[in-house]
């Protein structure tokens, strides 16, 4: 009969388990940024501060003012595959309306970094007597002491040593310029889809943006981009009969005069049912209505929602990938360029006949 000893295939431990799944889900530190950025969010924050330094691979911040966790969450947060936001398939077949459920972020970064979470569960629920605030230290992987602490509510997730138990990968970072680079692309996606939170991010020591949360995309694009950028921006509104036939149901945001424009396409902030996506078929769609108003291989700054409704886009994609693919990208294109266009002709921000790129 069947003995373990005949075999050369053996079951890895569950730390080396979830030092691979890391190596997946924490690619750099900006994809820890996203993941904790999503928990604030997903915990109903109303200001959420990231601090970097040295591009997120010395330190990573997060803290929050949102519901916070108690003790017994604290320890079950950290614990593999546990979340409080679904139950099981039916609740994913139904919709997920949080921006994490795989309930992995927080139980893979630990297995690559030294975490330290201090939580205080808000007092305003049924529980009043909640207020005591928890700190819990998870080093590579497992728990090193939990212990009573003041903190405000909320939380704060601190993460150090990242990547320190897997050299391979700390070793194919980049620069702190080029890692801080690509945190500062993530939190200013998300400052720019929640004008409703304030959002900070500072780096080294230095504030690089701070977000006011009144609830105002105009005002979060002054935060984030600055006062020439916001000062060209011009409102697209388009829903319904107003846009050419195809899945859209509506695009709306901001775009800039065609003279506001940079070399690179990451200005380019596009969103899919409130999810930061990237789509060919959208940024042509901008392209298009811009013409050769811009010069080659010059972008706009756009900050834009598109709203689609049933299955015309796989939103619950996996959550690394940013690029999202349409059924029918034709009309898409169509109806960004639309949208766009309109817009911009409002504004007298296009020549009338000038032949269209
Ligand atoms: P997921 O977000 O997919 O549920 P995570 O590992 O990111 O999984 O988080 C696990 C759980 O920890 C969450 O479901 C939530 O209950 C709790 N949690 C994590 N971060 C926060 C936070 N900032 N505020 C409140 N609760 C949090
Ligand atoms: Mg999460």
């Amino acid at each position: 009969s069947d003995s373990l000893e005949e075999t050369a295939i053996r079951q890895l431990d569950e730390n080396t388990v979830a030092r691979i799944a890391a190596g997946e889900v924490v690619e750099r530190p900006a994809s820890a940024v996203k993941e904790l950025l999503e928990n604030s969010l997903d915990a109903d924050a109303s200001r959420v501060d990231v601090t970097v330094e040295a591009g997120g691979t010395d330190l990573i911040r997060v803290a929050d003012d949102g519901h916070g966790m108690s003790e017994a969450d604290l320890r079950a947060a950290v614990r593999e595959h546990t979340t409080s936001k679904i139950d099981g398939l039916e609740d994913l077949e139904s919709g997920v309306s949080t921006l994490g459920f795989r309930g992995e972020a927080l139980h893979t970064i630990g297995s690559v970094s030294r975490l330290t979470i201090r939580s205080r569960p808000r007092a305003d629920g049924e529980d009043a007597t909640a207020g005591a605030g928890t700190e819990l230290v998870y080093d590579a992987g497992e728990v090193e002491r939990v212990e009573p602490t003041g903190c405000p509510e909320g939380t704060s997730v601190e993460v150090t040593e990242l990547f320190a138990n897997t050299p391979a990968r700390r070793k194919f970072l980049k620069t702190t310029a080029t890692e801080f680079a690509h945190v500062n692309r993530i939190v200013t996606r998300y400052a720019l889809a929640n004008p409703d939170v304030a959002i900070s991010l500072t780096h080294d020591d230095r504030e690089v943006f701070a977000t006011t949360g009144q609830g105002d995309l105009q005002a979060a694009v002054l935060a984030v981009y600055g006062r020439e950028v916001a000062s060209s921006m011009i409102p697209v509104e388009a829903t319904g009969d107003e846009l050419p036939p195809g899945p859209l149901e509506s695009v709306s945001g901001l775009v800039s005069h065609p003279e506001t424009n940079r070399s690179s396409r990451e200005y380019l902030a596009t969103y899919v049912n409130d999810r930061a996506v990237t789509a060919d078929a959208i940024r042509e769609g901008i392209m298009g209505a811009y013409g050769t108003q811009l010069g080659g291989d010059r972008y706009p700054f756009v900050v834009c929602f598109l709203e689609v409704l049933g299955e015309a886009v796989d939103v619950n994609v996996h959550p690394r990938k940013r690029e999202v693919r349409f059924d029918d990208d034709d009309a898409v294109r169509r109806q960004v360029d639309s949208a766009v266009e309109s817009a911009l002709l409002e504004h007298g921000l296009l020549r009338s006949g000038a032949p269209r790129g």
